[in-house]
């Protein structure tokens, strides 16, 4: 069965997938979103028996089915490869009364790396297919993450550029370092003085914005999107999941057919829709667990049906999740209104206008499979040190988030189903408040200095990711303010 995709705010929009993966974004804003949620078709016992490779390609032909297989596999074997330092690519690790999907063992030590490996090929792909001459011009907004890894992935591909930009106080030294440093020729990296909030709703708008769209166009440019919205990034997702219950079914941690948690540290909400895709799909998934830091409107939405950015922003130790506007949410919406895109777009008319909207019971009934919770500075840093002094495993900050919104879940609802947290960052990434949180003497110490401590507490070799960029050259060195991204975007493509 073909799958088409559908935008969330205009009905009468209907592509396919490498359409929808060249636009990144609708043209009048939506998302793309599957018009349906194939099953997952595969008996549950053979999952144990497929590597990482094999799960992704019976996932990815089932959403992406204007691609032939050989495309499918070229992309697959191109992105899951040697850049990963494990043969798993997405190791199970039980610590304490969880499994941790180790999500960052990819070029860039953060689980962006699984699908910002792929979308390239994905894109190159597909505007090989559509017969595409203009030059792809990837525009991403980056909390800190997204755009370290969508610079790997990008980087001197032939027929791309790639710009991003992050908030230029709102990353670890680490993200900065390996954002600043990058040697890619098609790259242009600026620090936007605002935060993630204001980065993401000005590229959302250049991604709108008609009379840009059509000088890039007399210049031989098109953008296309890196970000979460990208159903590019979001269908390959859902692959680890599949196969996190494959590895518990290996482990004899589960017999087939049994159910299990999923528990996800969330920012704009792609990690855990890809999550509640692979429930959809028919993975045997009891709840989703949603775990958010301080910035915890999500947690506030789950809870009362409002969704609110009318707050402060809080600048936390996982900066990767400090957003208040959660971009994915609105396929979730666009789904619990029945597929109605005029209906999404009223409510995400509001957000833009007042910063909120309610939805009805009717469709807080729809989202029975969720849990939120949510972790402060504090219960963060004492899950660190908690989980270390019980078991010796270290954590980062967003896993840890997790951990501790997952320890609420239990005491409240003393569920003992099996449960998987995705582990999004190495804790390399974070050493600073990691390190903090296990000795509070380390406080004094700067992130750099502190990464071969990390390795003498943890006995994991430094990474790769990390070692290299410590002395590396600093490339990028542009600043802007928020209402000059634009201008900037012009002169790098002019
Ligand atoms: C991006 C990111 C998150 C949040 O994921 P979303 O898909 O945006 O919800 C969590 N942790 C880390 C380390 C990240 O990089």
């Amino acid at each position: 069965m073909d799958i088409f995709y559908r935008s969330t705010r205009d009905n009468s929009i209907r592509v396919s997938a490498s359409e929808a993966i060249l636009k990144g974004l609708s043209d009048e804003g939506g998302l793309f979103v599957p018009e349906s949620i194939p099953g997952l078709d595969i008996p549950l016992e053979e999952l144990s028996g497929m590597d990482y490779r094999e799960t992704a390609f019976r996932i990815l032909k089932k959403f992406l089915t204007d691609f032939t297989d050989d495309e499918l596999r070229n992309c697959i074997n191109s992105a899951y490869d040697e850049k990963f330092d494990c043969p798993a690519v997405a190791p199970l690790k039980k610590a304490g009364n969880a499994y941790y999907l180790e999500l960052f063992h990819g070029k860039t030590i953060a689980f962006k790396d699984m699908a910002l490996s792929i979308l390239p090929h994905l894109m190159i792909t597909s505007a090989r297919k559509k017969g595409i001459e203009n030059e792809i011009v990837i525009l991403t907004a980056t909390s800190g993450d997204t755009g370290k890894a969508a610079l790997a992935g990008f980087a001197d591909v032939p027929g791309t550029r790639i710009i991003v930009f992050f908030p230029k106080d709102g990353v670890s030294p680490v993200q900065k370092r390996q954002m600043v440093t990058e040697k890619g020729k098609n790259t242009l990296v600026i620090g936007v003085n605002g935060n993630f909030d204001d980065c993401q709703s000005a590229v959302k708008q250049m991604f709108s914005n008609k009379e840009l769209k059509e000088r890039l166009n007399a210049r031989g440019y098109q953008f296309s999107s890196a970000n979460s919205i990208n159903i590019g990034r979001l269908v390959p997702q859902i692959v680890y999941y599949v196969y996190a219950y494959g590895s518990l079914l290996r482990e004899g941690a589960l017999k087939a057919g049994d159910k299990m948690n999923v528990v996800v540290p969330t920012g704009n909400f792609g990690n855990i829709l890809a999550a509640y895709y692979a429930r959809q799909m028919g993975l045997p998934i009891s709840t989703l667990i949603c775990a958010s830091n301080e910035n915890k409107v999500l947690f506030d939405f789950f809870n009362t049906g409002k969704y609110d950015r009318n707050r402060e922003f809080i600048l936390t130790s996982s900066p990767s999740m400090d957003i208040l506007i959660s971009s994915n949410l609105e396929r979730l919406i666009y789904h619990i209104t029945g597929d109605d895109a005029d209906r999404n777009a009223q409510f995400m008319e509001d957000l833009k206008n007042s910063g909120r909207y309610e939805i009805s019971p009717e469709m807080r009934d729809k989202l029975s499979a969720f849990r939120a919770y949510y972790a402060s500075e504090k219960d963060t840093a004492d899950k660190i040190k908690d989980l270390y002094g019980e078991s010796g495993y270290i954590i980062d900050t967003h896993t840890a988030v997790a951990g501790s919104a997952y320890d609420s879940y239990v005491k409240d609802t003393g569920d003992k189903t099996v449960t998987v947290i995705a582990s999004t960052a190495s804790p390399y990434k974070f050493a600073k408040s990691v390190m903090t949180a296990i000795d509070p003497s380390y406080a004094s110490k700067e992130d750099f200095s502190l990464i071969d401590e990390l390795s003498k507490l943890s006995g994991i070799p430094v990474p790769k990711a990390v070692s290299e960029i410590r002395d590396a050259e600093i490339i990028h060195k542009t600043e802007c303010e928020k209402d000059q991204m634009m201008e900037q975007v012009e002169k790098f493509l002019s």
